[in-house]
């Protein structure tokens, strides 16, 4: 075969993960919707009872669009493989599953996804592992959090809500000196925006259901794995009978498809508003680290080469009801949890009520907005109806 060369992302998106000459000269990879595989002998299927058989052996593990939508992932991410989950919490649980034992102790930041610190909280500590979180400002000075039992780092940037930037590659540096592995929860970049292995990150996790499924009507998660946790992460997978749906990795190859066409769109009327936002007199602060003079901006330009479209906004002092009258009268903008359709979002957030390690103080009551793919002077419209409503 000839060596692949290297691409640029956009056209990775196009091009990975599938090969027409298998399946017809369809474009895409088919649908395929099989649980069970004959083996043309006895001795064909006494070798997949002794796990020496090459071939498919049983749905659950292996379909074609499952095996395509995985390896477009690990290419896109530049890991070693990927694994397809049903959701993108099970990718951000699943590794603390294969990879900690009783006794060990975890650090997850502080402004984690809420779902995944729930996770924890319920089941890591259940199982005897130790779980604290730390401060995602923290950088090299982790250090000080580390036991001599820590065995996992779990990272978020930016964080859920509040949109800390950590610095990742700090992180990873003292994690690995430690002999720990840093997981990252790399959704609100998707592969596009951060090269999580070349940062240091051991484990890269995403809702795909977000960006790269892009169109609000899928569920599906990825875990990329380099060469050492790959093989942890595939027994628990393969123990648990964990497996994505071949539909569901159909519309997660497709909306990848697009996913760097969006992804900038998004990225550029997600700045407009942002600027747009930062001017009115209504807001305190815009919590977007691609925005520049934004907290975290400085991070994000060392290391991040593209932005998702999802934001936090502080308002300055405001009723609570002035805020509903607001939101309520949104007519583009949705109410709903999940982002990266697109279709744009507004809810009121808060930050205060998940922290505990660090505390949120702020002037003013918090948004979250995503910017969908409509047209930003028609969004900006309608958030200025809304601050009208705000303010009456
Ligand atoms: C939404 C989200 C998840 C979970 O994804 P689901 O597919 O909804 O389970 C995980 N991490 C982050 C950062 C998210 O925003």
């Amino acid at each position: 075969m000839m060596e692949r060369p290297r691409y640029r992302k956009a056209t990775d998106v196009v091009q990975l993960g599938r090969d027409p000459r298998k399946y017809l000269g369809a474009v895409n990879t088919p649908i395929f919707r099989a649980t069970t595989i004959l083996f043309p002998t006895v001795a064909d299927l006494e070798d997949a009872a002794l796990g020496r058989y090459t071939g498919l052996s049983y749905g659950l593990h292996g379909l074609p669009t499952v095996v395509d939508f995985q390896s477009a992932m690990a290419a896109l991410e530049g890991g070693f493989a990927a694994l397809a989950v049903p959701s993108g919490l099970t990718a951000t649980t699943l590794p603390f599953l294969a990879l900690a034992k009783p006794g060990d102790h975890v650090l997850v930041t502080d402004v984690v996804y809420g779902p995944t610190r729930r996770f924890c909280e319920n089941h890591l500590k259940r199982l005897g592992v130790d779980v604290s979180y730390y401060d995602p400002h923290a950088g090299a000075t982790i250090e000080r959090d580390f036991r001599s039992n820590t065995r996992i780092v779990f990272a978020e940037s930016p964080g859920s809500l509040t949109f800390d930037m950590q610095d990742v590659p700090a992180i990873a540096a003292v994690a690995h000196a430690r002999g720990a592995w840093l997981i990252l929860d790399n959704t609100w970049a998707t592969p596009l925006g951060f090269r999580a292995f070349d940062h240091g990150v051991d484990v890269a996790v995403h809702a795909a259901t977000k960006y790269i499924g892009g169109h609000s009507d899928l569920l599906l998660g990825a875990i990329v794995a380099n060469e050492s946790t790959h093989a942890p992460l595939h027994r628990i997978w393969t123990d648990m009978g964990i497996a994505a749906s071949t539909d569901d990795c159909f519309l997660g190859l497709r909306g990848m498809r697009t996913l760097a066409t969006r992804l900038a769109q998004h990225q550029a009327s997600a700045l407009k508003i942002a600027s747009w936002l930062r001017a009115r007199s209504e807001v305190a602060e815009v919590l977007y680290p691609a925005l520049p003079g934004a907290r975290g901006h400085e991070l994000w330009k060392r290391d991040f080469s593209a932005a998702s479209g999802l934001f936090g906004v502080v308002l300055r002092p405001v009723a609570r009801e002035r805020i509903a009258a607001m939101l309520n009268g949104m007519r583009l903008f949705g109410m709903g949890w999940s982002w990266g359709g697109f279709e744009s979002l507004i809810i009121p957030t808060y930050p205060e009520r998940t922290r505990s390690a660090t505390t949120w103080h702020a002037e003013g009551p918090c948004l979250r907005l995503h910017i969908g793919l409509e047209d930003a002077d028609d969004l900006i419209v309608d958030l200025d109806e809304g601050f009208l409503r705000l303010g009456a």
